[in-house]
């Protein structure tokens, strides 16, 4: 298998608020902040990849050259001419964050456009992760190729993995969200839902069902994250629960999920352990949620 870790997605600039009308610029988006950690979980023998399409202009170079900062590899990434990165800007009222949003003509929307390209990347992949923003932000069209290229690539023997991270905002409607989640499970070796979400938008009664409903779509393994709560994962013949250690001082759960299916992947890739897996998920997760912000540096897992 290739020591290649593929993750594809969109990586957006944020605008954080520092003060009375000024910003700290900034690079995030979910699957970018699982690279960003997998690097750091996994060994220099392992290249971790990120596949987008920016734009030729200055920001989408500081994109890039952020990437590269962080030692994920940007080779594969599309530099369209007429388009840009998306943008997002976090409001503070009351202490309360909340989002703007400036991506619905971002370059990212066009990454499946060239199939061709899109192929070659997946080619080098050994493993393949992606979100349901990935699908949410593609043309339907371009999602068709999207998956059809996961199939071949998990027919190849690559592991593909995927979060649903629902999103009903940035779908046509909710209904299209669960057929297209449904059917890009179908294509997965693993997928790592967080309930919440898939209690709020699937009405799933319990994790359990969750991880059925995925394994029933063709996923061969569920792992359902829970917040505070059991971590179930399950494959048609067998299912374990692991309990995170309890996190009292919790500053910001941002990127949780993002962090935990990062350390998950890299160990699981390592050592084949589920448990050692989960461990590693739930103990990083655990440490992102008492510092502030997705993208934390002084992280260093055990
Ligand atoms: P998401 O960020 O996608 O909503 P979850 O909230 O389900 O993800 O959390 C992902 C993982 O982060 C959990 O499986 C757990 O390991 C860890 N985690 C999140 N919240 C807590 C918490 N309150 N206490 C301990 N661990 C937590």
């Amino acid at each position: 298998m290739s020591n290649t870790f593929l993750a594809i997605g969109e990586c957006m600039v944020e605008m954080a608020p520092t003060g009375e009308g000024t910003y700290a610029m900034g690079f995030a988006g979910d699957t970018l902040n699982t690279a960003w950690y997998a690097r750091k979980c996994l060994p220099e023998s392992w290249t971790v990849s990120y596949f987008t399409a920016v734009g030729q202009d200055q920001i989408s170079d500081q994109m890039l050259q952020f990437l590269g900062d962080s030692e994920i590899d940007t080779a594969e990434i599309r530099r369209l001419e007429d388009r840009t990165v998306g943008l997002y800007m976090i409001q503070l009222k009351d202490g309360e964050r909340s989002f703007a949003y400036w991506r619905s003509h971002a370059a990212a929307r066009r990454l499946a456009a060239d199939a061709d390209h899109l192929k070659a990347a997946l080619d080098k992949a050994g493993l393949i992760y992606f979100s349901g923003i990935t699908l949410a932000i593609l043309p339907p069209e371009e999602r068709k190729v999207f998956l059809s290229g996961l199939r071949e690539a998990r027919q190849r023997g690559a592991q593909v993995a995927f979060d649903p991270n629902l999103r009903p905002r940035l779908w046509e409607s909710t209904e299209i969200m669960r057929a297209c989640v449904t059917e890009a499970a179908g294509v997965c070796t693993l997928v790592m839902p967080s309930f919440e979400d898939e209690l709020a938008h699937f009405g799933d009664p319990t994790p359990k069902i969750s991880a059925e409903r995925y394994l029933a779509a063709g996923a061969d393994m569920v792992v359902v994250k829970n917040g505070p709560e059991d971590v179930i994962c399950a494959t048609k013949d067998a299912q374990t629960t692991f309990q995170p250690d309890p996190v009292r001082n919790i500053v910001d759960t941002t990127a949780a999920g993002d962090s935990f299916n990062a350390a998950f992947l890299a160990e699981f890739l390592i050592s084949d352990d589920i448990n050692a897996s989960v461990d590693a998920g739930a103990r990083l997760a655990g440490n992102v949620i008492q510092h502030r912000g997705a993208l934390v540096d002084s992280l260093v897992p055990a």
